[in-house]
């Protein structure tokens, strides 16, 4: 099959991993000899294990590939996955720093750099599992500032928001969005006038359309109002870093330094292995709500634990080393190879948008302001329109290109324009995230492929 065209994996790092993992040895040298560290389990069993296991996951859409281009997925690097493995023969905890002393430095380093793109040169964060347990976080510490009040997102917002608001016993209200999958903001003033709000979530980059919320006018807003506005970039995060944005995008990127706290995920767009989410907060003055006493940890320095400022205890060090590296190999800057990654994703998303559009086959609805596309064939109606989507995610799947589907408000889209009848609220949607930078060059092969599918469909 190789040399045929046919898809094969990076192989070569692995030598890598094995020159990094002696260095690692030689600074463990003066131990004396244990066997324990010498057992080597028996290589015919483990062989047999791994290759079923390699077997098994092959039932796996290709994520890897660019024509996956359907949810949020993204390879990790190769500089990741080697800096993860390689940590996972100390495998540090990173709660305190008897148990991840160098993989603590590293997290702090890491998560000061992700902190510094936002313009923050003082802010208290950590890494955790991913956005959710982030957004809990960031949620907990804003109603310890504002007890009692709720918490009002968009209705596009992430359906966790609403969830972790109910783990916290706070009420949640979702406001409605405009035809841009953006927040209301004349219905968040409604809101915010009739009291009682203490969190305001701005998601920048929503999951389903990576639409920005209008973040001046919420800081507007907040100025009149005084609430704690906390920014979901846990998928928009990063393009803060490109000069490929429309103006009005920009504006909202421009002013993230002024939420008061903020959740990233590296493993969305920063190239991580899943394991790896990021709350900030603006004020460190907030470290004063996780103060515990636990009995098991035994704090062995007054220099700060990460553990002192996390609601979870143990978290992967692995997972800091695999960032911090990242981060060294691609610095998080304007104009570098990273950010040049994304726009790439993003022009992409531009490409495909304009090739939708101009086709009398589909109808697209508003530009994207990330990398996310979304589309419906054209038909009478939107309840016609509906399986007709699901009828081409199946068709192009066929052919090897992986779209998704989504459910989202038929006002995203000018039915009246394309003469569609409006009989449903919501429409089935093609959704196209394009992540990866080759997404940009494999556009015409994606394209052949999804009209291919189109006319199969007739
Ligand atoms: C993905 C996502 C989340 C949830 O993050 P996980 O890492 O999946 O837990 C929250 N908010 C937004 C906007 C997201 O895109």
């Amino acid at each position: 099959m190789k040399g045929s065209g046919s898809f094969a994996f990076e192989k070569d790092s692995l030598a890598l991993l094995r020159a990094a993992l002696e260095r690692l040895e030689a600074g463990f040298a003066s131990l004396p000899a244990s066997p324990t560290s010498f057992l080597a389990p028996d290589s015919q069993a483990v062989e047999r294990v791994l290759c079923e296991v390699a077997q098994r996951l092959h039932d796996n859409f290709p994520y890897f590939h660019p024509l996956y281009a359907g949810q949020m997925l993204k390879p990790p690097h190769p500089v990741a996955r080697l800096a993860y493995a390689l940590a996972q023969w100390i495998n540090p905890n990173n709660h305190a720093l008897d148990g991840g002393r160098a993989s603590s430095a590293m997290e702090k380093e890491a998560v000061a750099e992700i902190a510094g793109m936002f313009g923050w040169k003082t802010h208290l964060g950590h890494l955790c599992s991913g956005g959710t347990m982030a957004n809990l976080e960031a949620l907990w510490v804003a109603s310890r500032l504002r007890p009692g009040a709720n918490v009002v997102a968009s209705q596009q917002a992430h359906y966790t928001h609403q969830r972790i608001a109910g783990v916290l016993g706070l009420n949640f209200e979702s406001i409605p969005c405009d035809g841009r999958g953006r927040m209301d903001v004349a219905r968040l003033g409604a809101c915010l006038a009739q009291g009682g709000v203490g969190t305001v979530v701005a998601t920048i980059g929503t999951t389903a359309t990576g639409s920005v919320d209008p973040l001046p006018e919420l800081l507007d807003l907040r100025a009149r109002h005084g609430f704690h506005l906390h920014a979901d970039a846990a998928y928009g995060g990063y393009f803060c870093l490109v000069d490929n944005l429309a103006t009005e995008t920009q504006r909202a990127y421009e002013r993230l330094g002024e939420v008061d706290s903020l959740v990233i995920d590296p493993h969305k767009h920063g190239l991580q292995p899943y394991g790896c989410g990021c709350v900030l907060f603006r004020d460190p003055g907030v470290g004063r709500f996780y103060k515990h006493d636990s009995p098991y940890t035994y704090f062995s320095s007054a220099e700060l634990h990460l553990g002192e400022i996390s609601l979870e205890c143990s978290r992967p060090g692995a997972a800091a080393v695999a960032l911090w590296a990242t981060q060294r190999l691609l610095p998080l800057v304007k104009g570098g190879e990273f950010a040049r990654g994304l726009m790439g994703g993003r022009d992409a998303a531009l490409d495909l948008h304009e090739k939708l559009r101009t086709d009398e086959r589909f109808l697209t609805g508003f530009a994207p302001e990330l990398d996310i596309v979304v589309w419906v064939p054209r038909a009478e109606s939107v309840s016609a329109a509906s399986p007709r989507s699901r009828w081409l995610f199946t068709e192009a799947a066929r052919r090897n290109l992986h779209l998704a589907l989504a459910e989202l408000p038929a006002d995203f889209f000018d039915l009246a324009g394309a003469g569609m009848k409006r009989d449903r609220d919501t429409i089935t949607c093609l959704r196209s995230v394009l992540m990866k930078p080759e997404h940009r060059d494999w556009m015409e092969r994606i394209w052949e492929i999804l009209i291919e599918s189109a006319e199969a469909q007739g």
